[in-house]
């Protein structure tokens, strides 16, 4: 079986990395190379212009993303940046209970509840190679203003600071260069997911 084809064993993966890091390419280029479902995020913030609804986020009320933590449908929800952002809990069970893995991309907060939760998973954490790349590519995004790239910088930082000593991440990325850094996290997931076929 090529690489390309490989699909491994019922499981979930957690990719967590700040703001900018650029782990939504790191999770794209993941998902075009292994066979795995992608958790689509419910929110209460704005798309964005490459975004689309359904297929990178459900985009929501409040009232509505309200509706759905009162109705139990979240497996965990968090507020980000003054936005609410959560993890449906149905996909994530159908995933699991067919074999598939499924891979969700969500903040620190998400990452503790879900480790509560299902601690057998995959928890790899993204990171710069240092502040200056980091405050560069917020910046080059472009999609936020400079005030909110300097908050997004400062939560990222605190971020890092605290993450480490969380005990959730297992496995660590420097995206120093993408495509090594994209290698690296598909070898992570080859060698973790087959281990308890
Ligand atoms: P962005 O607005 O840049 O798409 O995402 C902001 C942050 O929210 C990122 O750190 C992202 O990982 C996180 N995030 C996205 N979806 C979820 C989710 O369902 N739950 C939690 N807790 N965080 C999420």
């Amino acid at each position: 079986m090529g690489p390309q084809s490989r699909q491994s064993s019922g499981r979930l993966v957690v990719i967590r990395g700040p703001s900018g890091v650029g782990k939504s390419t790191i999770v794209r280029e993941v998902l075009k190379r292994r066979e795995m479902d992608f958790s689509v995020s419910a929110t209460t913030r704005r798309p964005r212009d490459n975004e689309t609804d359904g297929r990178d986020y459900r985009f929501v009320t409040r009232q509505r993303f309200q509706e759905m933590i009162q109705a139990g449908e979240l497996l965990e929800w968090a507020e980000v940046f003054g936005e609410l952002y959560g993890t449906p809990a149905e996909p994530v069970e159908r995933a699991i209970a067919a074999g598939r893995t499924i891979l969700l991309d969500i903040d620190t907060q998400g990452a503790l509840q879900v480790h509560r939760k299902m601690p057998q998973g995959l928890f790899i954490l993204i990171e710069p190679p240092d502040n200056k790349a980091l405050s560069d590519r917020l910046a080059k995004r472009g999609s936020d203003g400079p005030e909110q790239v300097a908050r997004r910088l400062g939560e990222a930082k605190k971020e890092l600071a605290t993450v480490g000593e969380s005990g959730v991440y297992t496995h660590r990325v420097v995206n120093d260069d993408l495509a090594t850094a994209v290698a690296e996290v598909l070898d992570i997931m080859d060698r973790e997911l087959e281990v308890d076929d």
